[in-house]
């Protein structure tokens, strides 16, 4: 598997993330590779934060091999190993930080 390219985007639609299924909000920064692997290309999309989590937990970036299911699984499995309540606290209060701070869609520019 080549990860040809990868960076973060500002997203101008929504989105699905490859990893939890979720949402990938309008105006909010993502990550976005594309990906080639034996003949097979695609593009693969992800939150940042979800980013992140494959990285603590010594996942496989990008999709090789991981499924919705598979990814939850790992997270749910490996959550309270690798964090202390403190750090889980802190993930939370920001997640919810972020969740406010996102653009109000409504508006023109
Ligand atoms: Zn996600």
């Amino acid at each position: 598997m080549e990860v040809i390219r990868s960076d973060e985007y500002k997203s101008r639609k929504e989105h699905r993330c490859n990893y939890c299924s979720g949402k990938i909000k309008k105006g909010v920064i993502y990550a976005n590779a594309f990906i080639v692997d034996q003949g097979d290309s695609w593009t693969w999309k992800a939150h940042l934060h979800c980013m992140a989590l494959t990285t603590m937990l010594g996942m496989d970036s990008w999709g090789d091999g991981i499924t919705e299911e598979l990814f939850e699984e790992c997270v749910r499995e490996d959550f309270d190993e690798h964090f202390s309540t403190a750090e889980k606290a802190l993930m939370l209060f920001e997640h919810l930080k972020s969740e406010e701070e996102k653009p109000d869609e409504s508006a023109d520019n």
